[in-house]
Order: C-alpha cells, then structure tokens, then sequence
C-alpha cells in the first residue's frame, strides 16, 4: 500500500473525516485490520484564513510548497490538499513535488462527468465561487459550466462555512438555508449540486437532496485510496 499525504486543518473538521473516510475505505477494500498509510501535516488554519481574507495567496503558496516537500520527504507518495479554497495554490504545489498531487477539482470533475450532470451548482467559500482556478479548470479541462448562487446567497454560504462549520456548528437554520439556496438554483436550472467545500458535507447530503450531489471530500479521499491501493508499475 502506497502512503497518503494531507495537507490538513484546513479546517481540521474536515481533516476529521478525510482521517476517517480513507481508513474507512481501506478497511473496506483490504478487509480485517488494515488501515490508511497516511501522513498528515495539519496546520493552524487561524493565520492561513487571515492570508486568504488579505489575498495574500503567494504567502499562503509559500507554506503549502513548503510543508508539501516535507511531505515528499518523509515518505508520501501521493498528496492531497483537503481543501477546495486552497486549490487556488495547487499548480505551484505540484510544481515543487516529483509524486502527484490528486486535484480535488479534476475527481470531482470525473464524478460529474460519469453521473450525466451538465449544470452543477457550487457551494463554496467565497473565493472558490468568485475567483477563476476553480470553475476555469471545471470548464477548460473537463468542459463543466458550474452554476453559482447569487451574491446574497454566496455571503451567506460563504459565512456559514467560516463562522459556523471551521468551528464545528452544525445549525437546522443554516442547513434549510444551503437548501433553499439548492432549490432556487434548481429552478434556474442547475441539475446537480458540488459540495465544493470540504466542510459542507458535515451539513448537507445526498440524503438531503434528491439530484446528484458530489461530495468533494469524499471523492477526493476515493481517488488516494484508489491510488495507494493500485499496484506500482516500478514495484
Ligand atoms: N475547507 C474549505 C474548502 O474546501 C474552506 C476552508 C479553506 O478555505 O480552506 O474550501
């Protein structure tokens, strides 16, 4: 089994159920008491969302290349950074790295694509909803056109991400409001939803939605551990 490597705590909630849905899928593959090969290195995200609230993202590059490569160093033979948000960073993360780095946007992209989904919306922080290296790389890699809320409703599931679910508050109210914003975009026609958001299938599921959901989290936990348990060509 090959090793795992996180970049976590970005926010740590969401690291938790990374932690457990690749030693949960392990254990389901391999049977017995077999767990993940994982490496993590999970920061304190306190000064990681002030570089974000600045747009100080080549600082915020800096750290994640750095911890990255001390990762490599230490043994990971593939990376995951368990955030959508700071995916805006992946291109020069990759670039420090010889193993891969598994980009959240591109297995999520696979999922859309085999579910026949055209028209996704996307739940997430406000940067990965407004800025442009999440939804170019969903339209020029994988020819995905995501659909995105409106800017009252992006403020509201972009706080509730910061205020509520980086700190572990699962709120009714702020379940019924991601789902009234689900059900204003299905009317203008969104045909799927991403929880494009690491954090945001702590508050909503499949369960909660009857069109497809695509739960970045978990996908991209699927795509490590189909990676650590395939056989290495080299080996
Ligand atoms: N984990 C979140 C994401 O997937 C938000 C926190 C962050 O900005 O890293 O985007």
């Amino acid at each position: 089994m090959r090793t795992i490597g996180l970049l976590g705590g970005m926010s740590w909630e969401s690291t938790l159920t990374y932690y457990q849905l690749l030693n949960e899928m392990v254990r389901d593959r391999l049977g017995g008491l077999h767990s993940a090969e994982i490496l993590l290195r999970s920061f304190d995200f306190a000064p990681i969302a002030a570089l974000q609230a600045e747009a100080n993202w080549s600082d915020a590059a800096r750290l994640l290349v750095k911890a990255a490569v001390e990762l490599e160093g230490a043994g990971a033979e593939c990376l995951l950074i368990c955030t959508n948000t700071m995916h805006i960073c992946a291109d020069e993360v990759q670039a420090a790295l010889t193993i891969p780095l598994f980009h959240i946007a591109d297995v999520t992209a696979e999922a859309i694509r085999n579910s026949g989904c055209t028209s996704p919306l996307l739940l997430a922080t406000r940067f990965t909803m407004e800025k442009d290296f999440y939804k170019d790389r969903l339209r020029q890699r994988h020819g995905i056109e995501v659909c995105v809320p409106d800017q009252t409703e992006r403020d509201d599931v972009h706080r509730i991400i910061y205020d509520e679910l980086c700190r572990g508050i699962i709120s009714p109210a702020s379940k019924n409001r991601y789902l009234r914003i689900f059900e204003t975009a299905r009317k203008n026609g969104a045909d799927g939803v991403i929880f494009g958001c690491t954090e945001v299938g702590l508050l909503i599921s499949q369960d909660d939605i009857d069109l497809p959901a695509f739960n970045t989290t978990a996908l991209h936990a699927r795509a490590a551990v189909d990676f650590a348990l395939s056989k290495d060509p080299s080996a």
